[in-house]
């Protein structure tokens, strides 16, 4: 029989899979996702006050569609066989897609790197939350004011003191100018100071060194830049994107028998744009991947990479949030309104279980706008 394998249990790899399980049908075919973990792990929600509540069992999505979990970790690729290695056995595919997803890289050479926290991965915003629980007051460094950092900092400023540093000269340089009055008015209001032009030269026991020379006391250094994907995509192609992402076509393809999906895809959109590592984006490059593969292999049509319009929505804390639509970021609501929108998608990214026809009906859902997005006027008209 034939066997599609799926690298990876993120959004991406468990989209994968339900594409790939709604291309099949009642097809002979088999699906294998390989990842070590037991769960899909929510990763736009580990900023909030309780991360475990940011996961899903992967045995409630892939069970009900017929999808095999293996837990295991994949350490090469060799395309010539076609087989992966996992957990030093070989896995032979007809079709894979990789969605190995990405992590933050820590700065290797700073003085103290073991001691600094993150919310990249479940276990990081446990060990965070763990070792602030419980203190009546805290300072907290966070370093980066870019999405992850920004959204880190303000749900920290609700139980103690920030100070946010950033290299660029301006808070939330990637998401550009768009949104940035409203992140700095949000900044103001829940006091976190914010230190421009600086990084963290050294995270001491108790301090922190900044690099203006100031020295401060610390509770916790909060990492947040530099996602990297996975180093599988190394396996796949020599010709990677700045952000080690393999290049794909419209359809997802990397090479003949390969798919890439989620951060490690460097997928055209909407034009001339590349998607974004996100959650949005790895969503429908999954649902897309997994059925493309499948499809493939049954002699079914591919379909085209088109998702629904970029858009962001960014949690402010106490000072609520901020929902942008477009590529320029063109700012649609604020405070509790941006707030309310975010909710919902934090429940929204939460896929159906333990039901079939809905995990499958959403898995063919690939370019449908969220309902409660405020719309533009172009879509208003
Ligand atoms: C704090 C935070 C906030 C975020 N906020 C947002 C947001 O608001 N909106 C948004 O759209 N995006 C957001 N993101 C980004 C989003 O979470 C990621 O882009 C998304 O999770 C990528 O999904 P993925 O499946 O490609 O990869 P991942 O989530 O990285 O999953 C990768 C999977 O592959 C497995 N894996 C990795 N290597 C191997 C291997 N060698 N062998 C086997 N398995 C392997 C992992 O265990 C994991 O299961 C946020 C991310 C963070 C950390």
């Amino acid at each position: 029989m034939a066997h599609v394998v799926i690298i990876g249990g993120g959004f991406a790899g468990v989209w994968s899979a339900a594409g790939a399980a709604l291309a099949r049908g009642d097809a002979d075919l088999s699906i294998t996702l390989i990842a070590p973990n037991e769960h899909l792990v929510l990763r736009p929600r580990l900023y909030e006050p309780e991360p475990d509540l940011a996961k899903v069992e992967l045995r409630r999505i892939l069970a009900p569609i017929g999808v095999e979990h293996r837990r295991a970790w994949v350490s090469s690729i060799d395309t010539d066989r076609r087989v992966v290695v996992a957990d030093g056995t070989e896995i032979g595919y007809d079709r894979l897609v990789l969605a190995a997803g990405s992590k933050l890289v820590t700065p290797a050479g700073l003085p103290g790197a073991e001691r600094l926290f993150d919310i990249d991965t479940l276990d990081g915003a446990r060990r965070l939350t763990d070792h602030l629980r419980g203190r009546e007051d805290f300072t907290a460094v966070v370093v980066g004011a870019g999405f992850v950092g920004l959204e880190a900092a303000t749900e920290l400023a609700a139980r103690g003191r920030v100070l946010l540093v950033d290299r660029s000269d301006v808070v939330g340089d990637q998401l550009g100018p768009g949104p940035r009055a409203e992140i700095e008015a949000a900044l103001d209001k829940l006091n976190i100071e914010c230190r421009l032009s600086t990084t963290v030269t050294e995270v001491g026991d108790g301090y922190t060194v900044l690099s203006d020379g100031s020295r401060g006391e610390t509770d916790a250094v909060v990492w947040s830049v530099g996602l990297r994907a996975s180093e599988l995509t190394r396996h796949v192609s020599d010709d990677l994107d700045p952000l080690g992402r393999v290049p794909v076509d419209r359809w997802l393809r990397a090479l003949p028998e390969v798919f890439a999906a989620g951060d490690t895809a460097a997928a055209r959109v909407e034009g001339d744009h590349v998607v974004m590592q996100s959650c949005q984006h790895a969503t429908p490059l999954g649902k897309v991947a997994g059925y493309n593969a499948a499809a493939d292999l049954l002699g079914l049509p591919p379909r085209d990479f088109t998702p629904a319009p970029y858009v962001t929505c960014l949690d402010l804390g106490g000072a609520g949030g901020v929902f942008t639509r477009g590529w320029d970021r063109r700012v649609m609501a604020t405070g509790a309104d941006g707030a309310s929108i975010k909710k919902k998608i934090n429940q929204y990214i939460h896929p159906p279980v333990d039901d079939a026809t809905k995990i499958l009906a959403a898995a063919d859902r690939i370019h449908t706008p969220l309902p409660f997005f405020p719309r533009d006027d172009a879509e208003r008209t």
